[in-house]
């Protein structure tokens, strides 16, 4: 009896799955792995009811409606231990848990060799800066704007620029010999001057100059996806401007630290980077 209600699940997965690719509103592919993005199916869309909504820890986690079923669309990070996890989903005044299960995934390993060792063994006062940066990411990572209707998040993205793909999501890095945090973006090999794009419609939620990020900018497309650009040699945005799909954000360079120019492109879910690689169709 267990075997065969499974499989019904299987069945229903499959039938989401098999239907995305063809919403206009898609959602990203799932992947139940820290880094990628798992799918949680809350229940069949009624006209009555509310969305429901959903957290994970104190995260709010993006529900979209997929076919006539609200689905929790839930950004896993690098470092979510593998194993059963619990989503919080609110309708009405109720509450109930969901639990779904994250897999294991090993990374490749990646060694970097900078010249400038400054960029990898930091000096007090960039130690200070790069300090107080990773905290103002944060806070950015973790905001939320709601969407209107008929201004739905569009998880369809687009490359920001065409150019070999370098270094994917998730290497275990090691700069100078040195183990570092691990590779939380795409790497698009471009020249120095390429324009970069939007990866789909949004609107600007900041624009710096990090220390090791370099040149930025950040998209916010709505319930807690976002994606953001890095390196650039120029910003054409302004924060709170509104971007369309493919729309130039700036030109592509080696800000920051970067050992070439290179396009760091990175998709943030309910407060977590992921891997861009699933927003893109193969
Ligand atoms: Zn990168």
């Amino acid at each position: 009896m267990m075997h065969f209600y499974r499989r019904r699940i299987i069945a229903v997965l499959f039938a989401i799955a098999s239907c995305v690719s063809t919403a206009i509103h898609a959602l990203p592919m799932a992947s139940n792995v820290p880094g990628g993005v798992a799918h949680v199916v809350l229940g069949a869309v009624s006209d009555h009811a509310e969305a429901p909504r959903a957290w994970l820890g104190e995260q709010a986690v993006w529900v979209s409606a997929e076919h006539g079923q609200w689905i929790a669309v839930v950004g896993l990070a690098l470092d979510l231990p593998t194993g059963t996890h619990a989503l919080r989903v609110g309708s009405g005044a109720e509450t109930r848990e969901l639990s779904f299960v994250v897999g294991t995934k090993r990374y490749p390993e990646q060694r970097i060799t900078l010249k400038d060792s400054s960029k990898v063994v930091l000096s007090t006062v960039d130690e200070e800066r790069a300090v107080a940066e990773i905290s103002r990411i944060q806070t950015l990572k973790r905001h939320w704007r709601a969407t209107a209707t008929g201004q739905e998040t569009d998880a369809n993205f687009i490359l920001p620029a065409q150019g070999r793909l370098a270094s994917r999501f998730g290497l275990r890095r090691i700069f100078n010999g040195e183990p570092r945090a691990p590779h939380s973006g795409l790497d698009v090999a471009v020249a120095r001057g390429t324009p970069i794009k939007a990866s789909s419609t949004g609107q600007i939620l900041a624009v710096d100059d990090y220390f090791f990020n370099g040149k930025t900018v950040f998209v916010d497309h709505g319930n807690g996806l976002i994606s953001m650009y890095c390196h650039l040699d120029r910003i054409d945005v302004r924060t709170g401007e509104f971007v369309k799909q493919g729309q130039r954000v700036g030109l592509s360079g080696m800000t920051g630290r970067a050992s070439g120019p290179h396009l760091h492109w990175s998709v943030i879910l309910n407060g977590v980077m992921v891997d861009p690689a699933l927003f893109i169709k193969p």
